[in-house]
C-alpha cells in the first residue's frame, strides 16, 4: 500500500509548521522524511523546526493566551465540539492517514478516530461547566471571612507526543488544554507527524483563533527539549519513553514548570484457573498484539495459574500463529508492521535476546521477509523473572508467559516492576477480582474486560509509568492553576 490509499480523497497533506494561524516552512528550510512502515518508502517530507521556529511558536501561543483565557467556557466548548464534528466528517481520511503513517490496520485506526471525537466532546462538556464551577466558595465556619477558589488556565502548554497512538495521545492533551483556556504548542513525533497536522487543520477550520494551537514538527532534541526548557511555557505534558520523560522533567525543573508524564509500562494479565479460557485468550491477544503490541498499556506479562497453564499456552500459540499479519489496508488483516525501522530493530533485538535468555519460544520469533517492518506475534514461556525479556518494555508483539500457584504469588510477581500502568485480571470469582484490583499497583485494572478506555475516567499509572493523570477531571486540572481569593465577610 502507498499514498494511493489517500489519493481517493484528493486533498493535499499538510506538511508545514502551523504558527500563529498560518502554515509556514521552517526558518532554515530543513525537512524530515515520513516513512510508510509497510513498504519502507517515503510518504512525504515535513518541515523540521529549529530554534527560531520554537521561539516563533511559543511567542504566538503567549500572544494568543490573554484572548483565549478570557473567552467563556461555553465559547471554548463550541470550538471543541466543532473540532469533534470536523474529525467525524473526515473519519475515513484520518483513519487512512493513521494506517499509512503508523501501520495499524484500518479498523484499529477507526477506533482511534472515535476516541478523538469522544475526547473533544467530553472536554467540551467540562469547559461548559467551568462558567459555573470555575469559582467555588469555600465554607469557613467560625471566621469573619469569605473565600473562593478560582481555577485559571495555566498559560502556554507544550504538548510532546509519541508515534503509537498519534491522534489519540494528542487529543487527550489538546482537548483539556484548550478547554481549560491554555494555548498550545504541539510537537508530534517525527515518526508520525501527518495525522496531527491534519487534526490541526481541522481545528483551524473549526474556528480556533490564530496562535491558540501551534504545531511544530521536528526532532526531540531540537524541538521537544527546547519546549521543555522555554521560560514562557507554563506546562509541559509529555507522553513517551521513561528515559526521555526523565530528561524532560530535569529540563523543566530549571524553570519549575508544571510537568505531566505518561511513560512506559510492563504490565501483567493474571489468569486464574477458574477463568473463561476463550475470554482469557481474547484478552491476552488484545493486550499483546493490538497495534502490533506498541502500547504503553500492553499486558505483555501473562501470569497463568498452574492447573490451566499448559492448555492456555497451547491456545495462545494457536491464536498467535493464526493472526493475519500484513498490509494494514487489506481486508481481514489483524496486525500491521511496527511503526519505524528503529522500533523494528529494538523488537527483533529483544526477541533474539529472549531466545538466548533461557525462555522457551512457543510462537513467532523470526520476522517475515522485508520490505516492511513486520514482526510475527511472538510468545515466550517459562521466562526467567530476572531477564530483560521479563523486565524491560519491548513495545512490540511479544508476550512473556509464566505460571503461578497462589494469588499472593501472582500479586507479588505482577507488582515486581519499576512500572505500574495497567493490569488485567481474568477470574470468575468476583471477590477475588475485587481483592486483586486493590492489590495491584497499577493506574487501571480491567476485570474480565478488554482494554476499554473512557474519557470520563482516568489515565496514568503508578511508579515510573506516570506523573499525574490524564482524562476525566484530572486531565483538565493538569492545565489549571488554583487561586484563592479572600475578603472579610
Ligand atoms: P520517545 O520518548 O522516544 O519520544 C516521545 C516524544 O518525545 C517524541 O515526540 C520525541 O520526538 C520527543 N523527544 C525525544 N527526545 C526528547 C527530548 N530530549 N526532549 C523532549 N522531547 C523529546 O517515545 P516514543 O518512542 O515516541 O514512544 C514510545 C514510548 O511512549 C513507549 O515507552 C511507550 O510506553 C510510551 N507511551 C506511553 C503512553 C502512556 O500513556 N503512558 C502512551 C503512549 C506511549
Amino acid at each position: 500500500m502507498n499514498t494511493a490509499a489517500l489519493s481517493q480523497y484528493d486533498v493535499p497533506l499538510h506538511t508545514q509548521l502551523l504558527i500563529g494561524g498560518s502554515w509556514s516552512a521552517s526558518a532554515d528550510g530543513r525537512r524530515l522524511p515520513v516513512i510508510n512502515p509497510s513498504t519502507e518508502t517515503v510518504i512525504a517530507e515535513v518541515d523540521a523546526a529549529g530554534e527560531a521556529d520554537v521561539e516563533r511558536a511559543v511567542r504566538a501561543a503567549a500572544h494568543a493566551f490573554e484572548g483565549w483565557k478570557s473567552t467563556t467556557g461555553a465559547a471554548r466548548a463550541a470550538r471543541l465540539r466543532s473540532i469533534a464534528r470536523g474529525v467525524e466528517a473526515q473519519r475515513e481520511r484520518l483513519a487512512a492517514l493513521q494506517s499509512l503513517n503508523n501501520g495499524k490496520p484500518l479498523a484499529e485506526a477507526d477506533i482511534d478516530v472515535s476516541d478523538v471525537v469522544a475526547t473533544f466532546d467530553y472536554y467540551a462538556s467540562l469547559a461548559e461547566g467551568l462558567d459555573t464551577l470555575g469559582e467555588t466558595e469555600v465554607e469557613l465556619p467560625g471566621t469573619d471571612f469569605r473565600a473562593w477558589i478560582r481555577r485559571e488556565p495555566a498559560g502556554v502548554a507544550a504538548l510532546i507526543v509519541p508515534w503509537n497512538f498519534p491522534m489519540v495521545t494528542t487529543a487527550w492533551k489538546l482537548a483539556p488544554a484548550l478547554a481549560a483556556g491554555c494555548t498550545v504548542v504541539l510537537k508530534p513525533s517525527e515518526v508520525t507527524p501527518l495525522p496531527e497536522l491534519e487534526l490541526a487543520a481541522i481545528a483551524m477550520e473549526a474556528g480556533l483563533p490564530p496562535g491558540v494551537l501551534n504545531v511544530i514538527t521536528g526532532t526531540g532534541p531540537e524541538v521537544g527539549a527546547r519546549l521543555a526548557a522555554h521560560p514562557s511555557v507554563a506546562k509541559v505534558s509529555f507522553t513517551g519513553s521513561t528515559a526521555v520523560g526523565t530528561q524532560v522533567m530535569k529540563t523543566a525543573a530549571e524553570t519549575i514548570k508544571g510537568v505531566g508524564l505518561e511513560l512506559g509500562g510492563k504490565s501483567s494479565i493474571v489468569v486464574f484457573a477458574d477463568a473463561d479460557l476463550d475470554l482469557a485468550v481474547d484478552l491476552i491477544a488484545g493486550g499483546g498484539f493490538f497495534n502490533a503490541g506498541q502500547m504503553c498499556s500492553a499486558t505483555s506479562r501473562v501470569l497463568v495459574q498452574q492447573p490451566i497453564a499448559a492448555e492456555l499456552l497451547a491456545r495462545l500459540a494457536q491464536r498467535a500463529e493464526n493472526l493475519v499479519v500484513g498490509d494494514p489496508f487489506a481486508p481481514g488483516v489483524q496486525m500491521g508492521p511496527l511503526t519505524s525501522c528503529a522500533q523494528y530493530a529494538r523488537v527483533t533485538h529483544a526477541i533474539a535476546e529472549g531466545c538466548a535468555s533461557g525462555a522457551r519460544l512457543v510462537a513467532g520469533g523470526t520476522p517475515p521477509e522485508r520490505p516492511g517492518y513486520f514482526v510475527r506475534p511472538t510468545i515466550f514461556a517459562d521466562v526467567p523473572t530476572e531477564s530483560a525479556l521479563w523486565r524491560d518494555e519491548i513495545f512490540g508483539p511479544v508476550l512473556c508467559v509464566r505460571a503461578f500457584d497462589t494469588e499472593a504469588e501472582a500479586i507479588a510477581t505482577a507488582n515486581d516492576t519499576q512500572y505500574g500502568l495497567v493490569a488485567t485480571v481474568v477470574t470468575r470469582d468476583a471477590a477475588r477480582g475485587t481483592r486483586m484490583a486493590a492489590a495491584l499497583e497499577a493506574g487501571v485494572v480491567w476485570l474480565n474486560s478488554p482494554q476499554v478506555i473512557f474519557p470520563q475516567t482516568s489515565w496514568g499509572g503508578y511508579k515510573q509509568s506516570s506523573l499525574g493523570r490524564e482524562l476525566g477531571p484530572f486531565g483538565l486540572a493538569a492545565f489549571q492553576e488554583i487561586k484563592q481569593v479572600v475578603r472579610p465577610a
